[in-house]
């Protein structure tokens, strides 16, 4: 269905805590998703409470269609609340949390009535400025559509912003003023000289939640934070300690939040952070939520932190499913990575859910790890087979990609045929025992290229996007890339060869 007039309606009918506001300025918050997709984003909602906290700025929201990819959409998008096209917006903002969001966020540009690329938007059309998570790892691809990029997390930068915005200036002064703020990237002034990733104070934590919904990822959930960072140092995280550093609220502050805006009427509470069971409150901020009545959610286990009391409250709060991650296939790949957790964790996991009579346990891992091994595999198979003597077991596997600012940024991308083969092999081997599910390779590997390309793969993703936006169509436009750099190169080895022959006879 799109997502047209009525089916906003609709949507916001059911949404509790819908900001209904209209100012003197008015800007547009995007997600470049579905709904149910940006409901399940905190960081969505918390910008989208900032950019309606002051008197004269309101904020609307945009997303994509439910099923824009499968019906050729091509427009118009409107926003959610007030049903504009973004070209009548004096700022368009967007929220982005992954690479393959980068052509989406182009696609919307277009299907709301502006041009997808910064070069082709005159001075009086309204600046696009982005935010969100996957700005911690690699921003550079967003170049060519974007005015400015708030880098990391944005609570600190959030102030001077909005006063930059509400001083209504032209785009040209907007964007030098945008230019000073501290984690503030203009491409068009700063060229490919990214700022540092900003990480937020202490004072933000724990963010809060604006819209509960049932047509969100989470149905129906108030999403609440508890932490922010972690302190763990596994190799592969953006999120890891000591880039982002774990901090944590007192319970009191995440406690007091229960009996206020969308958590005292919300029948389920979703406590979000990258390491919520490493903070040291969970079990406090979980028996608060069960005794005021309320179902909890939690994003994310670490298997060495479960134990009965945890793991009782969990299934008191109406948990069924005990997710946790083992992010690499054997002890010796566990120890290279620094994941810090043993087989006899996730042993102790599963007897945990069978004592507690939960429906599932379910395991994410990661696989193409840099030195992996068949023997890896091996020992994954066994544990996993293990594992489902004592609970029905559900593995996902995603394959490995190297990031920027992780110790394993320059490691390789595991290549697609032999990623197949790891998954096939883990697959056979577990059939009617496990089910086990897989990402694609080949949408890894165009993660892959965007997260370590620059404002060139930015637009080969986007011409990739727009040839149909398949596989074949991402290869082409990126092995395109690689031959005009390899051509470039070459030009450039054969300019300084020429510059030395001349310099040598110079010489003579
Ligand atoms: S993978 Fe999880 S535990 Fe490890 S550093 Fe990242 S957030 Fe922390």
């Amino acid at each position: 269905m799109v997502f047209d007039a009525r089916r906003s309606a609709a949507v916001l009918a059911d949404e509790r805590g819908t900001l209904y506001r209209r100012a003197r300025q008015e800007l547009v918050l995007c997600y470049p998703n579905n709904y149910r997709v940006a409901g399940a984003s905190l960081g969505f909602q918390v910008v989208y409470r900032a950019l309606n906290s002051r008197q004269s700025i309101s904020c609307e929201r945009a997303v994509l269609p439910d099923d824009c990819f499968d019906d050729g959409w091509r427009g118009p998008l409107r926003s959610m609340e007030h049903g504009q096209p973004l070209g009548a917006f004096s700022v368009v903002l967007f929220s982005i949390a992954y690479e393959l969001d980068i052509p989406h966020l182009a696609w919307m540009l277009q299907a709301g009535g502006l041009a997808a690329l910064v070069d082709d938007r005159g001075e009086q059309v309204a600046p696009v400025i982005v935010g969100g998570p996957m700005t911690q790892s690699n921003a550079l691809p967003l170049g060519p559509f974007v005015d400015a990029v708030v880098m990391g997390e944005a609570e600190d930068a959030l102030e001077d912003l909005l006063d930059a915005l509400e001083a209504d200036l032209p785009k040209p002064q907007l964007l030098r003023r945008l230019a000073e703020i501290r984690g503030v990237w203009v491409p068009s002034l700063h060229g490919d000289a990214v700022p540092n990733v900003l990480v937020a104070r202490g004072a933000h934590i724990p963010a809060h939640g604006v819209w509960t919904s049932p047509h969100s990822e989470f149905r129906d959930m108030a999403l609440l934070e508890t932490s922010r960072g972690c302190p763990r140092y596994c190799k592969f995280c953006v999120v890891r300690a000591p880039a982002s550093p774990m901090r944590s609220p007192e319970l009191e502050r995440v406690v007091n939040a229960l009996d206020h805006g969308i958590y005292r009427d919300a029948e389920r509470v979703g406590f979000v952070g990258a390491a919520v069971s490493d903070w040291p409150f969970i079990k406090g901020a979980l028996r608060a939520a069960i005794d005021r009545g309320k179902g909890v959610g939690i994003s994310s286990l670490r298997a060495d932190k479960l134990d009965e009391e945890f793991v009782e409250l969990l299934q008191l709060g109406g948990y069924r499913t005990l997710t946790v991650a083992s992010d690499a296939p054997s002890q010796r790949m566990r120890g290279k990575m620094m994941k810090g957790l043993r087989e006899r964790h996730f042993l102790a996991v599963a007897e945990l859910a069978r004592t507690f009579r939960m429906k599932q346990m379910k395991m994410y891992l990661i696989l193409g790890l840099p030195e992996e091994e068949d023997s890896d595999l091996t020992e994954l198979i066994d544990l996993c087979g293990q594992l489902s003597t004592r609970v029905p077991l559900a593995i996902t596997i995603s394959p490995f990609v190297p990031k920027l600012h992780t110790p394993l940024a320059e490691a390789p991308f595991e290549s697609i045929p032999v990623m197949m083969k790891r998954l096939k092999t883990v697959q056979k081997a577990l059939r009617r025992r496990v089910d086990v599910r897989f990402d694609s390779p080949r949408w890894a590997w165009i993660e892959y290229r965007l997260s370590q390309g620059g404002r060139a793969t930015g637009l080969a993703a986007w011409q990739a996007f727009q040839a149909g936006g398949a596989y074949a169509d991402y290869k082409r436009a990126f092995a395109e890339l690689d031959a005009d750099d390899a051509s470039e190169q070459r030009a450039a080895v054969a300019a300084a060869e020429r510059h030395d022959l001349w310099a040598l006879r110079g010489a003579r």
